[in-house]
Parts: structure tokens; sequence; C-alpha cells
């Protein structure tokens, strides 16, 4: 008998969900997001490219990249460490790009698009009822994506960005600077993020760590002197902007009542905002429990150990701001550009994991180990 699934929320695990449907032949799908929800701005997602996991989201995801780095730099005042991948490059992925393939992939498969704004979600004994305008049909499962409510004070990934061409060729293709620490530090880790798609065409970005976002203008700003004086790169024009808010922590599902999908299904890593390869875990996860065991089932894609991990190293940064460009570069030079790639991926072994906690500043980590940060994850 078909079962009817609503995936609440047609953003990236929304999508990436329901373009799986051909997968799920006993299943009908309808994607529900609210009447209000504005496409958000395109913009991209950037990740590792690790096609030995079989995850079919990622190698689709890689065929359409926009481009590709096997070298990346991290840098500060002080030190300029430039990784080399040889099996897992960084890749950049444009948002309107992957939506628009799922979406033409869903549609294909009888998946049904619908606007309601969804309250409540009432479980009952035989089927699940969304309370919603315009009014809904009862459901079987539900894979729920809206955003999940943010605890006080968590620790949040914000930037703005700009994709700007310029006059002379000042961007080396080939070299990604996913962190630059020589701008502003003064209201906490702050890094510009440059993507180079060519000589002379590049998304630099201004990103920050910490609870409070900061006005426009300090973004813009510390974008505007990180191209005069860092890139000098005279006169620029500016193609298209971006900008966003990620949490970086331990965040309760939007509503436990149902299955939790997406950044609200726990796949925001929390010690970097990475989400992208999670969620497409996630649902390879999910299609995999459907096919041995005829049912969906939704877990957190991330290994409790990266969990723990994650949460100390959020606490030292969060009480020790000053001390985040000498950690960064230190896990850096500590790995291989694979090693980097597969660590940012969750699929770190204990002898890379050991490699990490060894290259660390032993008693900020054993200070922060007091307060018991992993009391947070969920
Ligand atoms: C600008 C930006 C850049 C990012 N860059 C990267 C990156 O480079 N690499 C990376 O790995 N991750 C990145 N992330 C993090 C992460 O990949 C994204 O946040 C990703 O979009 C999360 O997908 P999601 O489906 O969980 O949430 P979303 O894509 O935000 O989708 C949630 C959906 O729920 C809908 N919704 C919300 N409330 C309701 C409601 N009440 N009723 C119905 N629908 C509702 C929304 O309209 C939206 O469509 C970025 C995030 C942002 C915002």
């Amino acid at each position: 008998m078909t079962k009817h699934l609503a995936i609440l929320g047609g953003g990236c695990a929304g999508l990436s969900l329901a373009a799986r449907a051909a997968e799920l032949p006993d299943m009908a799908m309808t994607v529900i997001d609210h009447p209000d929800h504005q496409t958000r701005r395109d913009h991209n997602w950037g990740c590792w490219s690790i096609q030995s996991l079989e995850i079919t989201g990622l190698e689709v995801a890689a065929s359409i990249a926009r481009k590709t780095w096997s070298r990346w730099a991290i840098i500060t005042n002080t030190d300029r460490h430039i990784q080399t991948a040889q099996h897992h490059p960084y890749m950049a992925i444009e948002s309107k790009a992957w939506l628009n393939h799922c979406r033409i992939l869903a549609r294909q498969q009888g998946v049904i698009f619908t606007a309601a704004k969804v309250t409540d979600i009432m479980p009952h004994k035989t089927a699940i009822e969304l309370v919603a305008e315009p009014e809904l049909p009862v459901f079987d499962q539900i894979a729920d994506s809206r955003t999940p409510d943010l605890p006080k004070g968590i620790m949040l990934q914000h930037f703005r960005g700009v994709e700007i061409k310029t006059e002379h060729d000042v961007f080396d293709p080939e070299c990604a600077v996913l962190m630059d620490f020589r701008c502003d530090q003064s209201r906490g880790i702050h890094f510009i993020y440059v993507l180079p798609y060519a000589k002379n065409r590049a998304l630099v970005e201004s990103t920050m760590f910490s609870p409070e976002l900061a006005p426009d203008n300090f973004y813009d700003k510390a974008i505007s002197d990180y191209c005069d004086h860092v890139l000098k790169t005279g006169k620029t024009m500016v193609l298209r902007r971006e900008e966003g808010v990620i949490p970086m922590g331990f965040l309760a599902p939007r509503d436990d009542k149902v299955d939790a999908i997406g950044g609200n299904g726990g796949a925001i890593r929390p010690s970097s905002g990475y989400a992208f390869v999670f969620i497409q875990r996630q649902i390879e996860t999910a299609l995999a429990s459907h096919k041995t065991y005829g049912k969906l089932r939704f877990k957190p894609p991330h290994k409790r150990l990266d969990l723990w991990m994650d949460a100390i190293f959020l606490a030292v940064i969060k009480k020790h701001p000053e001390y985040a460009p000498r950690l960064f570069v230190a896990i850096a030079k500590a790995l291989t550009g694979d090693e980097m790639a597969l660590f940012m991926s969750g699929l770190a072994s204990h002898r890379l994991r050991l490699k990490i906690i060894m290259a660390m500043p032993k008693w900020p980590f054993i200070r922060a180990m007091f307060s018991r940060p992993w009391k947070d994850i969920k």
C-alpha cells in the first residue's frame, strides 16, 4: 500500500530528499513550504568531494560543481599553510543549480509541491495530522526540515560575501583560501574566505564565529579592506552578493514528535557550520534503511565522538576567540589535505582524531572539559 510522506520545508534537505523519490516507489511525497517562502539568494555550498562514500547526492553534486580546488590555504598574521589533496578536492556547488536539479527530478517522479503554513503537528494512531493554513490531507510520515529554534547565546557563523570581477588578474584560481585571519578581530573570530573562480573573479566573504551578529557595514568594510590592502585588486565590479547565519551548536528539533532532517535534524556540524555533505549522508542512510527494513529512518548524521570533540573545541574558542587563528592553523598543519577533507566530512579515523588532539594546546582544552560542554549534545 502506498504511504504518504510529507516533507516540511523545500530547502536543501527537503529537496535533496524529494529528488530521490524514484528510490521510494511505495511512497507518495508532498513537499510543503511556507507560503511566504522566498527563494534565498543564490549562494555556494562549499564542501569536500568524497566520491568513495558512494552517496548519490554527493556524486551528483560533484558532477555539477561550479569549480573544485585541490589546494587551499589557512592564513594568519604569522603563518600561511597550504594543504594539497590528491583525492578529495574542495568544491563549490551553486545553490540554485542544486535546488533546480532536485526540483526537476522530484517533479518527474510525481512529487507534489504545496504552499502552507504548518502551525502544529498532531500524530494519531494511524496517521499524522498537520494543523495548517490552508488545510492539508493526513500523512503517514513527516520529514521536518523547518528551521529549528536557536538557543540563546549559541555560537553563530555569520557572513556576507560578494562575487567580484577585477580589472587585473589577482587571484590564484588553483588555490582557495578557506580562512585568512588578516582582518579586524575586534568583534570576535573573524576571517576572510576566498573562492577564486578565475584569475580575475572570486567570491570574497567576511565570516565571523560569535554569538552576536555584526552590523552589515562591518563585513562590507572587512571585504573592501581585504581587497584594497591584501589582494590589491584595484577597481572591482560586484556581480552578486550572499549572506547567511548558520547555528554552531546542539539544536533540539523543531518538533520531536516527528522525524527531523537537515539543519533541523542535526545535520549542521557544530564546529564548522558545514552541512551539505551531512544532509546527503543523512538521506542516503535513510534510503538504505528503507531498502533493508522497509522504513525511512532519519538519524543525526554525526558520530558521537565528533560531536564530543566539537563541543570541547567550541567551548575553547567561545571562551578564547583570540586562540582561533593558531588553532585552525595547527589543525591544518597536523593533517594532509585529504585527511582534512575526511575530518571535516565526519570520516576521521581514531588515528586522525589523535593527530588533531596532539596538535592542540593542552591546558585550554583540559579546562574546557571541566565545564562538561558535551552536556548540550541532544
Ligand atoms: C547562505 C548560506 C550559505 C551556506 N554555505 C554552506 C556551505 O558552504 N557549506 C555547507 O556545508 N553548508 C552551508 N550552509 C549551511 C547549510 O548547508 C544550509 O543551511 C542548508 O540550506 C540547510 O538545509 P536545510 O534544508 O536544513 O534548511 P533550509 O535550506 O534553510 O530549508 C528549510 C526550509 O524550511 C522552510 N520553512 C521554515 N519554516 C517553515 C514553516 N513554518 N512551514 C513550512 N516551511 C518552513 C523554509 O522556507 C526553507 O525552505 C549555508 C547556509 C546558508 C544560509
